[in-house]
């Protein structure tokens, strides 16, 4: 039987609603700032839905296009600013930066309070032990969309293709602070496709597309297809061969409208919680 299609579009749209709804109740002014250096058209795009979904949500978002030749210290600058403007709760700096400037250092800048990426290192440490105030986005939409389907996580295989700091390795925490039995493969995985067939739960996060193929999975399994690739034709996809992975799976998210939209999702979610860790300091 064809797998039950995870719709990631309205399960985004209902979290962007939820944060909209809080917002209006609670009566709060919540500000993102979002930060682009250069004309990279893919992380135009990005930002332009961010923008979007802020304006759905009632953030007010605050957009510094700067020019590809800013210097590092131009750009620490603004991130100190915008560290101490009240206005501003949470900052994104848009990834990749220009090869000049040094993603580490300018992370590393942004207050972790306003870190709303959960990219800071203290932010990623407070994952690892299971205290966190932000959830990185990606990571979080696709357990919101495992959540969705209502298979629990706990004592379910899981396998997280991919260890990026970004997407796999954050996923396979959070997997495992629910129970999951986590495996993590990378490109020195032996026998993928082997450990891929006992996964319950499969997140498929490489940057590859079609790289997993029908045979990788198991019957019934939930699959969280993270990756978006740029065919030849234009069109995207993800790192699932969807077509035979909807055979044999028992839900899949497709690309576009799976990960994609979660992620800001998750994004608008956090920034509110952003507001309330700087305004409801005890
Ligand atoms: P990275 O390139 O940082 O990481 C890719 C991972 O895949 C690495 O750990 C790498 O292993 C592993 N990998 C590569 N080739 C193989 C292989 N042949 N076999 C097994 N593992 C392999 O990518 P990201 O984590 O940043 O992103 C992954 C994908 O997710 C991309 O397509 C990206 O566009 C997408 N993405 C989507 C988001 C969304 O909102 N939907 C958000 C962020 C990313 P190794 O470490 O050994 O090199």
């Amino acid at each position: 039987m064809a797998a039950k299609i995870i719709d990631g579009k309205e399960i985004s749209a209902a979290v962007k609603e939820q944060v909209r709804a809080e917002i209006e109740r609670d009566k709060l002014s919540v500000g993102l700032a979002v930060v682009i250096v250069g004309d990279d058209p893919a992380s135009r795009v990005y930002v332009n839905n961010k923008k979007k979904a802020c304006e759905l949500c009632g953030i007010k978002s605050y957009e510094y296009a700067l020019p590809e030749n800013t210097s590092e210290e131009q750009l620490l600058e603004l991130v100190d600013t915008l560290n101490s403007d009240k206005n501003v709760n949470g900052i994104l700096v848009q990834l990749p930066l220009p090869g000049h400037l040094n993603e580490k250092k300018v992370i590393e800048r942004i207050s972790p309070e306003k870190d709303v990426d959960a990219f800071h290192e203290s932010n990623v440490g407070r994952i690892m032990i299971g205290n966190y105030a932000f959830l990185p986005c990606t990571p979080a939409g696709c357990m919101e969309l495992i959540h969705s389907t209502g298979v629990e996580v706990a004592g379910k295989e899981c396998v997280v293709i991919g260890r990026s700091n970004i997407v796999g390795k954050p996923m396979a925490m959070l997997l495992l602070h629910e129970n999951g039995t986590v495996t993590v493969c990378h490109s020195k995985t032996k026998n993928l496709a082997e450990v891929c067939r006992r996964a319950d739960i499969l997140i498929a996060a490489v940057g590859r597309a079609n790289f997993v193929t029908g045979d990788m999975i198991k019957e019934g399994a939930v699959v969280i297809d993270v990756g978006i690739n740029r065919l030849d034709n234009g069109k995207l996809c993800g790192d699932v061969k969807f077509d035979e992975a909807v055979e044999k799976a028992g839900y899949i998210t497709p690309v576009p409208g799976g990960v994609g939209p979660m992620t800001i999702a998750m994004l608008m979610k956090n920034t509110v919680t952003a507001w309330r860790i700087q305004n409801e300091k005890h």
